[in-house]
């Protein structure tokens, strides 16, 4: 039966590949490796060969467009862009005018790559590409790295777009608009803050139940920037959902997104991407006692526009570099034995009110440095730890997750406000990728607690209040 099954499984990856066609990639934005920065690919549908250079011309405008609007302009240098040239055997997409929308437009069938249609779920403007399996195949034949997004740009002049897995839009006047909307649901999971019907509402980032403005999630914001809690509706479910704003990208075409909409793109970004590139030295280099001066160097970053990195290096937990690239050490100065040398990395920029930032979104690299008569030898390590813990205040329980690069040995222990240990949660190896906890503190009194983070040699704490 296992034989069958693998030669079934054969089979489909041959027609996947024999169907997932190459074509020619035009880089429309370039910051860097693409095995480290975010890359956008771009795909159109409904392009015949010979609109080719229509096709770039649109994607540029959009993505251009994309990165002149905060906060992606912050953070353009964190993003590639590519294009790939999909041809389509006959120009345009397909409108089967079937929604109760559709107003004067005539019915049109043409044959576009991946299928793009309007009228999806029986609204006019929703136009999406029906054929995703072919997206991917197509994005695995022609692009060899991950990819943070892909955006299809259907060849038609009608206004629409859809957000979802892929982002899609048309090259109607408005598109550069409808892709910095779109983006915001793909890229970001942001919500609409229009009311999108009754199936929409989920809580997401712009979008909560909570209506407490004092524990709401963007209570940081709540009075700032013209943030606050405001319905979307005044009938039916749409009265008890809220949103941030009333003139947000996320509501309608023209506007900034909302300061609650910014910060959630850039803790995407932050998710998803480390701003070290590159440093040295590199693991298992060995320096030799004549050598003086040790040199420690982030050779290659990821900085936002404005830069807003707050870097700090400490050598045996004492800050011995701020805000620079690279430290130098002398080696006179470092008694025999084994000393460590950390380099953090956070984002202060303005645009996040995130309680504990900088123990949620964090880079390191650690070296160790060996220094005997016979000279330094170093080990580094890299780390990216992406953090969360909610609900937070809570009564009886909250989840503790985070993100690690690499296998880590990370301890937790839950402290008293005052420094006495209640509990050790965890103690172990940990395995790169997605770790979740969740813990019960049901029997401790109403109160602030310290939750303390050992993961290799960075550490943090942060408040949880119980109620
Ligand atoms: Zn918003
Ligand atoms: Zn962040």
């Amino acid at each position: 039966m296992k034989k069958k099954i693998t030669t079934l499984l054969l089979i489909f990856l041959t027609i996947n590949i024999a169907n997932a066609q190459k074509f020619d990639v035009e880089t429309l934005k370039f910051s860097g490796n693409n095995d480290k920065y975010l890359n956008i690919l771009v795909l159109g549908d409904g392009y015949t060969a010979a609109e080719q250079t229509k096709f770039i011309s649109d994607s540029k405008k959009v993505i251009d467009y994309l990165f002149s609007q905060a906060p992606w302009k912050n953070y353009t240098n964190y993003f590639n862009a590519y294009a790939i040239k999909v041809i389509s055997t006959q120009s345009g997409v397909n409108h089967p005018k079937t929604a109760s929308d559709c107003g004067s437009k005539p019915s049109y069938t043409n044959n576009p790559y991946f299928g793009s249609t309007f009228d999806v779920a029986g609204i006019h403007r929703l136009i999406v590409p029906s054929n995703s399996t072919l997206i991917h195949n197509v994005v695995n034949a022609n692009f060899t790295s991950q990819y943070a997004q892909v955006l299809i740009v259907a060849n038609t002049s009608d206004y629409g777009g859809s957000g979802g897995e892929f982002a899609t839009s048309t090259t109607e006047v408005n598109s550069p608009e409808v892709v910095a909307h779109e983006m915001g649901h793909s890229f970001a999971a942001l919500a609409d803050e229009y009311f999108a019907g009754d199936d929409y509402f989920d809580e997401k980032t712009n979008m909560t139940k909570t209506s407490d403005p004092t524990l709401i999630k963007w209570k940081n914001w709540v009075g700032i920037n013209a943030v606050g809690v405001n319905k979307y509706g005044n009938t039916g479910l749409s009265a008890s959902w809220y949103k941030p704003h009333t003139n947000c990208k996320m509501q309608l075409l023209g506007p900034v997104y909302c300061s609650v909409c910014t910060q959630g793109i850039i803790e995407t970004i932050h998710r998803k991407v480390n701003p070290i590139v590159s440093y040295t030295p590199t693991n298992g280099a060995t320096i030799a006692s004549a050598n003086q001066y040790l040199d420690f160097n982030l050779t290659e970053l990821m900085k936002p526009v404005t830069n807003t990195l707050n870097i700090k290096w400490k050598l045996d937990n004492i800050i011995i570099g701020d805000n620079v690239d690279f430290v130098k050490i002398d080696q006179n100065t470092l008694s025999n034995g084994t000393h460590n040398l950390v380099v953090t990395i956070t984002d202060d920029s303005n645009l996040l009110k995130v309680d504990n930032h900088a123990s949620t979104h964090l880079s390191t690299v650690t070296w160790t440095i060996n220094k005997s008569n016979l000279g330094v030898k170093l080990d580094s390590f890299e780390n990216k730890i992406s953090y969360s813990m909610y609900p937070n205040p809570t009564t009886n329980s909250f989840k503790i997750e985070f993100e690690l690069d690499k296998q880590s040995e990370v301890s937790i222990d839950l402290y008293s406000i005052d420094g006495k240990k209640i509990r050790r949660i965890e103690n172990k190896t940990i395995d790169s990728g997605k770790y979740s906890n969740s813990i019960n503190i049901e029997d401790l009194s109403a109160g602030s607690y310290l939750l303390t983070f050992k993961i290799d040699h960075s550490k943090f704490s942060k408040i949880i209040i119980k109620q």
